[in-house]
């Protein structure tokens, strides 16, 4: 085992990233060595990249690397660490979580108060090896497309989001075509899904969503909503809403568009404090549910869902070496990408 690996780090407080050797970690008891072949971009790293005040307040002690979407293998593991091989291929649940508050004791490890976050409160993936709790191991099948499973993480809160409610046979609106929306089209459409509507001001984006397979793909900065409605033969209007933009005119709009008794997830993360349509949400009955990271079930449902069909290969735009890093940050912060995804094995 080497003692010095290559890592995408954000050195100090301040905008930019670094390729620069820091010490491999050394797992200790309980913990496994994930050796990464595979990385993948998310909105959260750019923010850090680009260390916008989301980043400043939560980033506290560079340096240190970043990171939190990946796929590799064991590589070794500490002491006490069963039920696992070296070489197994592997992913990671990115909250560390205490497994002593009330809702880890009941499997909500999503609600956990004491969470740490890989690659935001402790060293994350984008290194040649990342060290995480045996706990947060996830094997992942060797049928599955390594190009796919690095993103599994934005996939999970994709995930979490559009199966919080039963979508056979209803109508879906999802506001905000970022790489986790357009990924969250293609769910809603395997789970069976009447029409799926997707909408956002990104034309690229918008595009990738109809490449996913939803219905309509709807550019609200030049297109009325209520005539793809009408068009698409929806008469009361939407079941299931999946919030995914942050923005609060998006979340209006939906609120507006929603039947009686509606269902709206909430994952997109915006200004604190918004304007929200009180008397639409009360009189119609609406139930809103925030969505924080994913449950564990999630990814025993995401390797299966890929398996049974489900093919995320649309929303993948970018493909780099990790030394290109710059390339792929580069890509996120046009608009012009879906999922950006880096190359650690050569
Ligand atoms: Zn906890």
């Amino acid at each position: 085992m080497k003692e010095w690996m290559d890592a995408i780090v954000k050195p100090a407080a301040g905008p930019g990233l670094e390729l620069r050797q820091v010490p491999v970690p050394v797992p200790g008891p309980g913990e496994v060595l994930i050796k990464i072949h595979k990385t993948a971009i998310c909105g959260t790293d750019v923010h850090i990249y680009n260390w916008d005040p989301w980043a400043a307040e939560h980033i506290t002690h560079p340096p240190m690397t970043i990171g939190h979407e990946y796929v590799g293998e064991i590589a070794a593991m500490g002491e006490g660490v069963t039920g696992l091989t070296i070489g197994q291929r592997v992913s990671g649940e990115g909250h560390i979580t205490c497994h002593r508050c009330r809702n880890c004791h009941t499997g909500n490890i999503q609600w956990c108060k004491n969470t740490n976050s890989v690659g935001v409160d402790r060293d994350g993936a984008f290194a040649e090896y990342v060290c995480i709790p045996q706990t947060n191991v996830i094997p992942i099948d060797e049928s599955l497309d390594e190009d796919v499973v690095a993103f599994f993480d934005a996939f999970g809160n994709a995930t979490h989001t559009a199966l919080m409610w039963n979508l056979v046979g209803e109508d879906v609106l999802i506001t905000g075509a970022g790489p986790i929306g357009i990924i969250a089209s293609g769910i809603c459409k395997y789970a069976g899904a009447r029409r799926v509507i997707i909408t956002d001001l990104n034309d690229y984006r918008l595009d990738l969503a109809r490449k996913m397979g939803v219905d309509y793909a709807v550019n609200t900065g030049r297109e009325d909503l209520k005539e793809v409605m009408a068009k698409a033969g929806l008469t009361e209007g939407f079941d299931v809403g999946l919030e995914m933009s942050g923005n609060a005119a998006a979340f209006r709009q939906m609120c507006s568009v929603m039947r009686n008794g509606g269902k709206i997830s909430l994952l997109g993360l915006g200004k604190p404090m918004v304007e929200v349509p009180m008397n639409d949400i009360i009189c119609k009955g609406l139930t809103l549910q925030g969505i924080y990271g994913r449950k564990m079930d999630n990814w025993h449902q995401m390797s299966y869902m890929v398996q049974g069909g489900l093919d995320l290969h649309p929303v993948i735009t970018h493909r780099f070496h990790y030394t290109d890093f710059e390339k792929g940050f580069a890509a996120m912060n046009s608009g012009m990408s879906g999922k950006v995804v880096l190359d650690w094995t050569k």
